[in-house]
């Protein structure tokens, strides 16, 4: 049966890397499954009220180059002013105002030529599950983290039932389905304090994802085995059945600029091969000026080559450490780093401002070690390139993240942090650098994430191949 008339809309919170990663998903789709739906529709939210970047210039080029794909810019939020007291509450407030919107587009839709076979909506667009699964239709989310961290948000009822206290303040370690034991505070921080709106936010969209009908998460079974297994096991949600999981990745976005061209690749031309160290943290991940010299020390001390992205740090009172938020400012180098650095470490070094094309970078033969935020698209592209993994994370879910790269993966090192503060010592880091990069142990870390790139590789191209079946039975329920 071909998909003539039928659509699937896919809704991504604001911003370029969500849109960038629902645009993926549906690349994907068309290219396995060329003729399942005559459309897939993409949903953009039109908001003022946070500067989430251009994302004009790349909505064209996809319409322009992928017909198949067409965008539904919904109409402005109106908005009465906000209590949120963090980035992520703000985008929770903003889409429920959304829902009206939401609620006219699926209507206009459905009323038309085209029968919608699934809607499928971000994580933070949890406000229009009431109005999706009101309408009777098929309603999935797209998790775009690991399943190991699905898996305490899923639990996260669960827990929070089981325990008195905020995570915040238990100072011990919890276990949670297919996770090994992990430390309270490296939970992901919105999940850490039970007064919090943000805390309200995830108990609330852990209960509806519960009640879906599906959750697409951009990961592969022989990478997170015992997590997927624990979920669909249904041990993340005991009282109730667990809709089924769609582990389809991994899917890592094409680079958005002709990265061929950007000067830190023609720099990595001339470097030996895997003798590069990349450090590099992510859309918002930034330092205070008094780490930003610590590492300059300890990459200067490693003796490493080193390719180095610098943001600005956070504006002075900033209590959102380490996420800059959505306020990317130029950082000036020679004032930010120690004095002569550059000059002192021109050619074995380059130090790149706010941003460069990772994954193209990820792969250059000359790279042989990531520093990292760990973003899980970052350890994803960090996998997929194959390059063993330094830990350092920030903000979000990066902490549970690290214990999953570094204890479940094996694919990378934990920095060690000063006792009582996140802050790492350039001596630290000068030694994890030396270590990834010269010890037996850095060697068979890069032979595991060896070994995860092929198995990579399998999950979505082979004959077999885990992604691509979980994929072909998405579609398969899609088409009935
Ligand atoms: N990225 C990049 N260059 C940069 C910083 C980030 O290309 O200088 C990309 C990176 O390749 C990844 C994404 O931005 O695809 C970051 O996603 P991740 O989930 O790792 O972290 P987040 O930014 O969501 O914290």
């Amino acid at each position: 049966m071909d998909g003539k008339n039928s659509c699937i809309i896919l809704y991504p919170s604001p911003g370029i890397g969500h849109l960038v990663s629902v645009v993926e998903f549906a690349k994907l789709v068309l290219c396995h499954h060329p003729n399942s739906f005559s459309k897939i529709i993409i949903f953009i939210t039109t908001t003022t009220q946070l500067n989430t970047g251009n994302t004009g210039p790349y909505i064209s080029r996809v319409s322009a180059t992928m017909p198949a794909i067409s965008f539904h810019h919904l109409p402005a939020i109106p908005l009465p002013p906000s209590h949120a007291t963090s980035v992520e509450s703000l985008i929770f407030e903003l889409l429920s105002f959304n829902n009206c919107n939401i609620r006219q587009a699926l209507q206009t839709i459905s009323s038309g030529q085209l029968k919608i076979k699934a809607f499928i909506m971000d994580f933070f667009c949890n406000a229009a599950f009431e109005v999706s699964s009101g309408l009777d239709i098929p309603t999935y989310y797209f998790y775009t983290s690991a399943a190991s961290s699905l898996s305490p948000f899923l639990y996260l009822p669960t827990m929070h039932q089981n325990i008195t206290t905020s995570l915040k303040d238990l100072n011990a370690f919890v276990q949670h389905p297919g996770l090994p034991p992990i430390f309270s505070s490296d939970i992901a921080t919105p999940m850490l304090d039970r007064n919090s709106a943000l805390y309200q936010n995830f108990m609330d969209t852990a209960v509806q994802m519960a009640k879906s009908d599906g959750i697409i998460i951009n990961t592969f079974h022989s990478l997170e085995n015992r997590a997927i297994a624990a979920i669909s096991d249904g041990l993340c949600v005991p009282n109730a059945p667990t809709p089924p999981i769609y582990c389809i990745g991994p899917l890592i976005a094409k680079q958005e600029i002709n990265s061929e061209e950007h000067p830190c690749l023609v720099w990595l031309n001339s470097q030996p091969s895997k003798s590069v160290i990349f450090l590099c943290f992510g859309s918002f991940g930034v330092f205070e000026e008094e780490q930003l010299n610590e590492i300059a020390v300890g990459l200067e001390n490693s003796d490493h080559r080193f390719l180095w992205v610098v943001k600005a740090p956070p504006p002075k009172g900033d209590n959102e450490s380490n996420s800059s938020s959505f306020a990317p400012q130029e950082p000036d180098l020679n004032a930010l780093l120690p004095q002569g650095f550059l000059d002192r470490t021109k050619g074995r070094g380059l130090v790149v401002k706010s941003w460069a094309p990772q994954i193209a970078v990820l792969s250059h033969d000359s790279v042989g070690g990531f520093v990292t935020h760990c973003g899980w698209n970052s350890i994803l592209e960090g996998v997929c390139a194959g390059i063993p993994m330094i830990g350092w994370p920030l903000y979000a879910e990066q902490r549970l993240n690290r214990v999953i790269l570094v204890e479940e993966l094996r694919a990378g090192l934990m920095l060690e942090e000063s006792s009582g503060r996140r802050f790492v010592s350039g001596i630290e880091i000068e030694k994890r650098v030396r270590e990834l990069m010269e010890s037996d142990k850095g060697e068979r870390i890069r032979q595991r994430v060896g070994e995860l790139k092929d198995a990579a590789e399998i999950a979505l191209t082979g004959e077999n191949g885990s992604s691509r079946i979980a994929l072909a039975k998405l579609i398969s329920k899609w088409k009935e």
